[in-house]
């Protein structure tokens, strides 16, 4: 298949095994839930985890059921190829239909005309909504109704990253699960045996220790400038340097993720005020950068200035029209101003 039209993954990561345990006992003591959430924080793979359930319940390989403890999906039945396809007729993905657009009602109102038709292989029809911390207020209360009388066999599974954004009654509604980020040495292993580039340590801090963020990121020019632009906040507040020309320099980045990345340096940095160990920092590897910083400036400063970076990043989330090389330039100044 081309990328046109990528297979969904239907397997479970090995960081979400004991999630898929608990699934899997619950399935197999006939005791899964209709409705779940699956939350935590974004790149963890829960939408692929989502998957495979989906693949788990829908699978049709009889041979399965001689190992209970296992049986998960064959990955090679019509059912499960059908899943991967996104062309079983009992399965159904609700989704934004762009990265910045809510989820509608009108996206919820197809899945329950969907729903309402019987099963077409006569056993049980799975819901998956990506994003669902996404839907409108309209669009949650829909499903609210539909959480109420989903059906017989019907189970429907919320993948979200910001649980405090759905709706109290869509949870009260649901059972939660939580999913984490695997431990260090974990996700070093994982990428080692996943990926071709070199895997080191540095990358997965940026990638709040997820090892399919690290993918993604294994390019990001902020990762591969760190070093630089942190010497460039240095010199900026030390030599009263030329805050256009960094400005200049830095304005092909991202600004969201330079903000953020930014944002969480400043935490770290704030930590090592604090006295914390080098075991606390999220970044451990510019530890001895950081170090700088927190010499330089006073800690109520880089808490205010850091509550305006954060306060900065969300406007450019709400992707309000911006100059991103004045709005870089007007930061830096503030950020020059906090040695004085
Ligand atoms: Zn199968």
């Amino acid at each position: 298949m081309g990328d046109d039209n990528p297979q969904l993954i239907i397997e479970a990561y090995p960081w979400q095994a004991a999630q898929q345990d608990l699934l899997l006992k619950l399935t197999n003591a006939s005791r899964l839930h209709h409705a779940f959430i699956f939350h935590g924080a974004e790149h963890l793979g829960k939408f692929d985890f989502a998957c495979a359930m989906a693949a788990l319940l829908l699978c049709e390989n009889k041979n399965r059921d001689q190992h209970k403890q296992t049986n998960l999906a064959c990955q090679n039945c019509h059912a499960c190829n059908l899943v991967k396809n996104m062309a079983h007729p009992d399965f159904f993905i609700v989704r934004p239909e762009k990265e910045t657009k809510p989820i509608t009602v009108d996206a919820i109102r197809e899945l329950v005309e969907f729903m309402s038709r019987s099963s077409s292989r006569q056993g049980r029809r799975i819901v998956i909504i990506d994003q669902s911390h996404r839907m409108n207020s309209n669009a949650s209360n829909a499903l609210l109704k539909f959480l109420e009388e989903p059906g017989d066999n019907v189970h429907i599974f919320l993948v979200c990253s910001e649980l405090d954004a759905l709706l109290p009654t869509i949870r009260s509604r649901c059972q939660k699960l939580s999913f984490v980020a695997p431990e260090m040495t974990d996700a070093v292993d994982w990428l080692k045996a996943n990926v071709e580039f070199k895997v080191d340590t540095a990358l997965l801090e940026y990638a709040s220790g997820s090892p399919l963020l690290a993918i993604k990121l294994q390019n990001n020019p902020v990762f591969a400038d760190r070093h630089s632009i942190l010497a460039g906040l240095k010199k900026l507040l030390a030599d009263n340097a030329n805050c256009m020309s960094y400005a200049s320099a830095w304005s092909d980045y991202s600004l969201v993720f330079f903000l953020t990345w930014w944002h969480a340096c400043l935490v770290d940095t704030l930590k090592i005020k604090l006295g914390a160990d080098i075991k606390q920092l999220r970044f451990q590897s510019l530890s001895s950068e950081l170090k700088f910083f927190a010499e330089a400036i006073d800690a109520k400063k880089i808490q205010t200035f850091n509550e305006e970076l954060f306060a900065l990043r969300l406007q450019l989330l709400r992707a309000a029209p911006f100059n991103q090389g004045l709005m870089l330039e007007s930061v830096l100044l503030k950020w020059q101003a906090l040695a004085v």
